[in-house]
């Protein structure tokens, strides 16, 4: 069953054949033969048998790329996060493997347009915003990159509900992004892990004499993957993302079958696969329910086993070289049970001594910070680790301590220190900081844009940084082109490679190669097009949606990204107030420039002052549209259900791009990168990644404006 035992690679006979005619055979083949379809059929059937064309056409470079991973001595990075907000797959997987135009022609043979089949594919939605998007941006890089990293993540039933407007209010609904099927993933039971919750701990000596500990009279649960292709681009690499659904195990609640409670029993596996039924939809605040924890709890331990695993088939027990050979990369502070968990197996179950086993956690753990909110720090209260994870807090215990001892020997008698910097808050509830487990047990603490890790030194983590400087860096997020400008912009794709060929699409500061073209009236008339190309797109889509219409020769003004009152909808609403009021005092003079402003995104359901914000942007709609004085002058519109498909067509149409959020609050922002690259203009703040995107593309093309965070906090204390 293990096919690392075997290690010959697949020969590249073994490869299918991707001519048109091949695909148009197999197309025909999956929706007639596999799926029992008709070609007149409902599109959905031919978006499947379509991406199970391509999938075949991955998998041999895929099955070699995991033999190589396993066979090669080299360090392998596991990327653990929450979320991969992945969007659509088909169109960029046929981009990346360099499939796009024989399938558009084979499709053509059928009489079928290959946009609309990519149009029948579900988002899927596993994540909330910026965070869960990174995460799927870095899948594609590393692949592109040939570098060795596994992600990992739940395989959640519902992902980030459906936003609808309804009376400009919004409303939400369920994601059932699994309906129909999801071609891409492919189930690998026989790497089904076991997650113990609840029980409590026994503590013995082993026969050398050693103390020990035991977690027994758990509530067992299974963990199953799901493989994800992650296809690099055009180099034979096809990553994975592995996803784990929660299920129960066979021997679930044997006694109450036992006694005739059958049914009874087999309902209660219910309860299990709760864990990974749904994402909860905070973005940018921490949630505190039980579940949420079970969750995190859940992808650490699953994805720690499965990682030991596969080291011991080459290994065996041996960890003493562990450590050389991984990294666990922390997406933010939810997967950050993972250093206590991983503690509890190199101790529990691998018998390693605590001297070693931490030796191993602070050489492998990362830890990214995303946020300074105070509401986005997660503390679990001490008693709900007690009923969950009661072997997991014994181990949080002895870490804090240890950690303690260390911070008296450097600051003797600095009791308000050792509080400061304490794992363990004692007030208003007893809870385990999460983001100070994070740091004690990593090697590395990454902030997201320059500024962002400044601030994180200076302020938040300042005792940290005082401690162990060096664990400190800055990583600026960053958007794969591949996606958000090759895949998203196809007119501005052309005319960039017609003028310096397509390496750009690896090395995006080949761009800078168009500079001496910014003059020429021909270059600047067809970038022109390609902008009223995108337009025109963008206008649609818009049209369709919310009914309202874009004239092309106005301004498309932007601001799409989860509603927070830091990311100030509130502000840019007020301005197109101002306009209407401008117009309607007969204050629109010779020089007014026509706009269109566009907003879109989702607000927690829970979170009211955000859903107001929706429902006001709503009312201004109605307005200025329903207003025959203002003509085209203005136009207002709320784009319903912003998620990843509908990002690709709004940043290739925008002009003028909104990055407006209070100086010091966005960490970095990644929604300013993929208008940036697909040559918007920005307004924006001084404030996450902002500052090094002005840097890198001049004060001519980014309206700054606002205050700086040292301001921002002067103004404050006022
Ligand atoms: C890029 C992206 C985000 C992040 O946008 P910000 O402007 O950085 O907050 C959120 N949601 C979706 C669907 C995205 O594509």
């Amino acid at each position: 069953m293990n096919d690392q035992h075997n290690f010959c690679m697949l020969p590249d006979d073994e490869r299918l054949p991707s001519d048109a005619k091949a695909l148009e055979q197999d197309f025909h083949r999956y929706l007639i033969h596999h799926l029992g379809r008709f070609l007149g059929c409902n599109p959905y059937y031919q978006f499947k048998a379509l991406s199970y064309t391509l999938r075949d056409r991955i998998m041999t470079d895929w099955l070699n790329t995991w033999k190589q991973h396993s066979k090669a001595k080299q360090r392998r990075a596991f990327y653990f996060s929450m979320e991969f907000l992945i969007g659509r797959s088909l169109g960029n997987n046929l981009l990346n493997m360099g499939l796009s135009d024989q399938t558009e022609k084979a499709m053509e043979s059928f009489s079928l347009e290959l946009e609309e089949l990519e149009e029948q594919e579900h988002d899927a939605g596993l994540g909330n915003g910026g965070l869960g998007r990174l995460a799927a941006c870095f899948l594609d890089s590393c692949a592109t990159l040939k570098l060795p990293m596994l992600g990992y993540g739940l395989r959640y039933e519902y992902g980030m509900f459906r936003q609808e407007i309804e009376n400009g209010f919004q409303v939400e609904e369920p994601d059932q992004w699994l309906r129909g099927g999801y071609p891409w993933e492919l189930e690998r039971s026989e790497y089904t892990q076991v997650v113990h919750f609840g029980g409590r701990t026994e503590h013995f000596r082993d026969p050398e004499g050693h103390p020990r500990a035991r977690w027994v009279d758990t509530e067992d649960i299974l963990a199953i993957p799901y493989d994800v292709p992650v296809c690099g681009y055009r180099n034979g690499v096809i990553n994975t993302l592995r996803l784990w659904k929660s299920t129960a195990t066979d021997v679930f609640n044997l006694a109450e079958f036992n006694a005739g409670d059958y049914v009874e029993s087999v309902a209660a596996k219910n309860e299990a696969e709760h864990i990974t039924m749904v994402l909860y939809p905070n973005d940018a605040s921490e949630n505190g329910k039980a579940l949420r924890l079970k969750q995190q709890y859940f992808l650490a331990s699953a994805s720690l086993q499965d990682v030991m695993r596969q080291w011991e088939l080459a290994n065996g027990q041996d960890y003493s070289d562990f450590a050389e050979y991984h990294v666990f990369q922390l997406n933010d502070t939810h997967p950050a049970i993972s250093v206590a968990e991983l503690m509890r197996i190199l101790l529990d179950e691998k018998k390693l001594d605590w001297d070693q086993a931490w030796s191993i956690t602070r050489k492998t753990m990362a830890y990214t910070n995303h946020t300074l909110l105070p509401e986005a720090l997660e503390k679990w209260p001490v008693h709900l680790f007690e009923s969950l994870l009661p072997r997991l807090l014994e181990i949080i215990y002895e870490i804090n301590a240890r950690f303690l001892k260390e911070v008296a020997m450097r600051w003797p008698g600095d009791g308000d220190r050792r509080r400061r910097m304490s794992i363990i808050e004692e007030s208003p509830v007893k809870s385990v900081r999460m983001a100070y487990l994070a740091i004690v047990g990593s090697f590395s603490v990454n902030g997201v844009a320059d500024l962002h890790s400044n601030l994180l030194k200076k302020g938040l983590f300042r005792d940290f940084h005082e401690l162990w400087p060096e664990k400190f860096n800055n990583k600026t997020n960053g958007v794969t082109p591949r996606r958000w400008l090759a895949y998203a912009n196809p007119p501005l794709k052309r005319l960039i490679s017609s003028e310096i060929g397509d390496e750009w699409i690896c090395d995006l500061d080949r761009l800078e190669q168009l500079k001496p073209l910014a003059e020429d009236p021909d270059f600047q008339a067809r970038w022109r097009q390609a902008k009223q190309e995108n337009k025109a797109r963008l206008a649609r889509l818009v049209e369709k949606e919310c009914g309202t219409v874009f004239p092309l020769d106005s301004l498309f003004d932007v601001q799409v990204k989860r509603i927070h009152e830091y990311k100030r909808q509130l502000l840019n609403v007020l301005h197109v107030i101002h306009l209407y009021d401008r117009i309607r005092r007969g204050d629109a003079g010779p020089d007014w420039c026509n706009r269109c402003v566009l907003f879109g995104g989702k607000a927690a359901p829970g979170y009211q002052m955000a859903k107001k914000i929706i429902k006001l942007i709503n009312n201004v709609a109605e307005i200025v549209n329903g207003d025959p004085a203002v003509g085209d002058r203005l136009k207002v519109a709320f784009l319903p259900n912003y998620r990843v498909s509908s990002m690709e067509v709004i940043a290739p149409g925008t002009d003028l791009s909104e990055q407006i959020s209070t100086a010091g609050k966005e960490a970095s922002g990644t929604g300013n990168m993929k208008f940036m690259m697909n040559g918007a203009l920005t307004i924006g703040t001084y404030d996450g990644a902002n500052i090094e995107i002005l840097n890198a593309v001049g004060e001519e093309n980014f309206f700054l404006f606002g205050l700086k965070v040292e301001e921002v906090e002067a103004l404050r204390r006022h």
